[in-house]
């Protein structure tokens, strides 16, 4: 069976690579610029809240005097209405972006908003008592925001506008050009400035905003220059893959055709032999065929863990028609099964759901347990592959009544290269390469499923596989993130 991706080479992997964030997209801090934007909106929100609360509160349950409620609800009014500009927008970008000139777009609006908010914070804390207000603090959040949110550079500079606005404010009281609001119970007094305490105010958040700036920008900075490190070991470890990849597909392809010819040549000479062969001769062919089978199922085995590997897999997921499956893998084994004189069945539940997934493989999974049971049980055995729904999920059942499995074994098959040897049974005798049930494994937990099995030692074994029910699903927000 042929697994082969017809768009595995190099360019499309790399054009993907891109889509995907890869080397040449957009840093990954920058394409959440958008879903940031958005809970800052909400945040902001609150915060209007927050304003109209304290306005309201301070006047009328800690009886703030000289409190200007009037205005304070007019600054709320403001600040909610151009936030509500700003969360439609942000609204609409909630999303992973990776568009470039989108992202600056709303990088551009990410310092509108900073600058805007430092402006709304002024004016506020104008009105709860300027130079002497303790909100004054919140100018530190902001900084801190910058420094999380923008370039060290950009940070800096809405830094210092921060600053300007504060040292301007409390000079501008000091100095009497700006009006004083100190409404008692939101400040300690209605005393005078002093300049002392002027100077110390603005020495404090001076240093305070210059500090927070170096700390918060040096770590985000790192943080992000590990990301970048991240993506760049992360392109050139998809680049190794990718070679690997496309050397196994050429290897097992280069390797299948000389094995096939060599067995029809041996096949020739069997048939075509005069004077006949002997029966040493015979016996000798025979042997040399069943190795050549043994390197013909490896080559399967890798050229299906080639297609696993592959990120087109996700691709190929279709609707399968999980009774017709079984049907035609039954229908392909029954020679061989009849080679080993057993009864290979059937049992299909009626109007079974669709399952939506990796066909080609899943039927993969399936024929393996299928020739698993085959070869694991002793002559005139019994096989039946079934299916049936549980809920929500497909259970696809493979029994025999085979040699059985020991209870430490069970787990253990589904790892690469996990063969159980026994005595008494025909596994000693059956070529293999171990691989295929950690095939199975890794075919149905791509497609979101499970693989286990049931069984007791001389009795049989029961493989199932377990896959959700379900049609194609609708293009989810997750996946327009990914797209
Ligand atoms: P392989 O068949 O190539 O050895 P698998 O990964 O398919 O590799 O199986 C791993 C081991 O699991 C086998 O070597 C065999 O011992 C055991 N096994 C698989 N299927 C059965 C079965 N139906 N009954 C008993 N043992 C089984």
């Amino acid at each position: 069976m042929a697994f082969r991706f017809d768009d595995s080479t190099s360019a499309t992997r790399s054009a993907m690579s891109a889509r995907r964030g890869g080397p040449h997209a957009l840093p990954f801090h920058m394409q959440f610029v958008g879903r940031r934007l958005y809970i800052n909106a909400k945040v902001r929100f609150l915060v209007v809240a927050g304003i109209v609360i304290g306005a309201l509160g301070g006047k009328y349950i800690l009886g703030i005097q000289d409190l200007d409620v009037r205005r304070l609800l007019a600054l709320a009014g403001l600040l909610g209405l151009f936030n509500t500009g700003i969360f439609l927008v942000a609204r609409r970008h909630n999303r992973i972006e990776r568009r470039d000139q989108v992202c600056r777009f709303l990088m551009g609006l990410t310092h509108l908003t900073i600058s805007v908010d430092f402006l709304f914070l002024s004016v506020a804390i104008w009105l709860v008592g300027g130079a002497k207000s303790p909100f004054q603090v919140f100018y530190l959040v902001h900084v801190i925001l910058a420094a999380l949110l923008l370039s060290p550079r950009a940070a800096c500079a809405h830094a210092l506008f921060g600053y300007a606005l504060l040292s301007g404010l409390v000079l501008g009281q000091w100095w009497g050009i700006i009006p004083i609001h100190f409404p008692v119970g939101a400040v300690n007094s209605t005393q005078p400035l002093h300049g002392g305490y002027v100077l110390t105010v603005l020495l404090v958040y001076g240093m305070l905003m210059a500090l927070s700036l170096y700390l918060l920008t040096g770590i985000t900075s790192l943080l992000r220059k590990g990301e970048e490190q991240l993506r760049t070991a992360n392109a050139k470890l998809e680049r190794v893959s990718g070679i690997q990849r496309d050397f196994l597909h050429i290897a097992v392809h280069d390797l299948k055709s000389p094995v096939a010819a060599a067995k029809m040549l041996l096949h020739s000479v069997e048939l075509g032999a005069d004077p006949p062969l002997t029966d040493e001769q015979v016996r000798r062919i025979a042997r040399v065929q069943l190795r050549l089978d043994e390197v013909t199922a490896f080559l399967r085995d890798f050229e299906v863990l080639a297609a696993l590997d592959s990120a087109d897999v996700e691709k190929h997921r279709e609707e399968i028609d999980v009774a017709a499956l079984l049907r035609s893998v039954v229908e392909q084994n029954q020679d061989l099964a009849q080679v080993h004189h057993h009864a290979l069945r059937l049992e299909v539940a009626d109007g079974l759901p669709r399952v939506f997934g990796t066909g080609r493989l899943i039927r993969e999974a399936v024929a393996n347990l299928v020739t698993n049971a085959i070869k694991y049980t002793p002559d005139n055995g019994i096989i039946v592959a079934r299916a049936r729904r549980e809920k929500d999920v497909m259970r696809i059942e493979v029994e025999d009544n085979g040699i059985g499995i020991a209870p430490e074994d069970e787990q253990r098959l589904f790892q690469e290269f996990v063969r159980v040897r026994r005595k008494d049974g025909p596994a000693g005798k059956v070529s293999g390469s171990g691989l295929g049930l950690s095939i199975v494994r890794r075919i149905v937990e791509a497609n979101g499923g499970e693989v286990g099995v049931v069984s007791e030692v001389g009795e049989g074994s029961t493989f199932f596989i377990l896959l959700p029910c379900g049609s194609a699903p609708e293009a989810t927000a997750q996946d327009r993130d990914i797209a």
